[in-house]
């Protein structure tokens, strides 16, 4: 089992595996990049591989490919058919804007994937393409009844935010009930590279939107996640990710690896070590021991608490980078 510094069990690896992406989320990479990662940084599935494989020896039991846009990258389905070739039995998923996903989800679903955490802030066309700043609503709902079509498990994940698609949380809610999906809505997280315009919801505004039509009960969080869970009274579940809480950071079983090799131990810091070096010598040692490193030093906790919220610096994290 690996445990980190502060004694939690890590088992959850999320592997960010390209930047890239086709979508310009206002919150998470409104421009182009002044540069991508050139191609040559990037490790190739082969040495990804050889560190999911050192994770999976070593306790890792839940694997999430993520990015930028995950299904960007080339031949995707045969990086998920390695990792399940090697080890059965492993809650293996991805997290996509679902643009490609039509063309995409059953040769996902043939190579081992399992589950599907899809982005869907709006179901307008015209919110959805200023928030991701092309037309692409008609793709997105064709991916995901794609995925649904040929049997993988979809989430739906919703940022929702002030003046742009917070009058849309209902109804984004009662069409993942219609079609029997789990919708979690998750707090904006502040960074650096988002546009600084933008205002997210409060969980609790979150919850008051809901209550305007629902009754709503707390189940509680599902194990280490960091999606607090919610009951409406006909049985409908859906989840709310407050990272400006602490108290999901005590469980937190999770750490990143971006597509150059940075292994990062929070979302929230710069910090990262890098195990480029060990995969590309085909170096298990190696690579096992900066992931040792990186769990000795994961920090205790964000720091998106609301506490902190008017002094603190912002993250400089990008998510496009670590997947979020
Ligand atoms: N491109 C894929 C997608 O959008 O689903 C995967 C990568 S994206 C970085 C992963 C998740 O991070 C998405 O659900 C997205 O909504 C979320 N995300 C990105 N920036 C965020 C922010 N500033 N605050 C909260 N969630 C964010
Ligand atoms: Fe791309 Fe996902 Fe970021 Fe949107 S949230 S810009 S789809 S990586």
């Amino acid at each position: 089992m690996l445990i980190d510094g502060h004694g939690r069990a890590v088992n959850y690896l999320r592997i960010s595996v390209t930047e890239r992406c086709n979508f310009r989320c206002q919150y998470c990479m409104p421009e182009k990049p002044f540069s991508w990662v050139p191609k040559e940084n990037l490790l190739s599935f082969e040495e990804l591989f050889l560190f999911v494989k050192v994770a999976i020896d070593g306790g890792v039991t839940k694997i999430r490919i993520t990015g930028g846009e995950p299904l960007l990258r080339e031949d995707l389905d045969s990086f998920i058919k390695m990792i399940n070739d090697y080890k059965s039995g492993l809650d293996l998923a991805l997290t996509t804007n679902a643009y490609l996903l039509p063309q995409a989800a059953q040769k996902l679903k043939d190579a081992g994937l399992k589950r599907l955490n899809i982005s869907l802030d709006s179901l307008k066309e015209d919110v959805s393409a200023k928030i991701a700043g092309k037309n692409v609503l008609k793709e997105v709902l064709a991916g995901i009844d794609k995925a649904l079509e040929v049997g993988l498990k979809v989430k739906i994940n919703m940022v929702p935010l002030k003046g742009v698609n917070d009058d849309e949380i209902l109804d984004v809610l009662d069409y993942c009930k219609g079609k029997d999906i789990k919708v979690r809505f998750i707090e904006y997280m502040e960074n650096a590279h988002a546009d600084q315009a933008l205002k997210g919801m409060h969980g609790k505004e979150i919850l008051e939107k809901v209550k305007e039509r629902y009754t709503i009960k707390a189940l509680g969080r599902e194990g280490a996640s960091p999606s607090f869970n919610y009951v409406l009274d006909d049985g409908t579940e859906f989840g709310l990710i407050d990272p400006h809480k602490h108290d999901f950071c005590e469980n937190c079983n999770r750490i990143r690896l971006t597509a150059e090799g940075n292994l990062i131990p929070c979302l929230y810091f710069d910090e990262a070590l890098s195990i480029a070096e060990a995969v590309k010598k085909g170096d298990v040692e190696g690579a096992a021991q900066v992931l040792a490193e990186v769990l000795k030093d994961k920090p205790k906790e964000n720091r998106w608490s609301e506490d902190e919220f008017e002094d603190r610096e912002l993250s400089k994290r990008a998510f496009y980078e670590t997947g979020g």
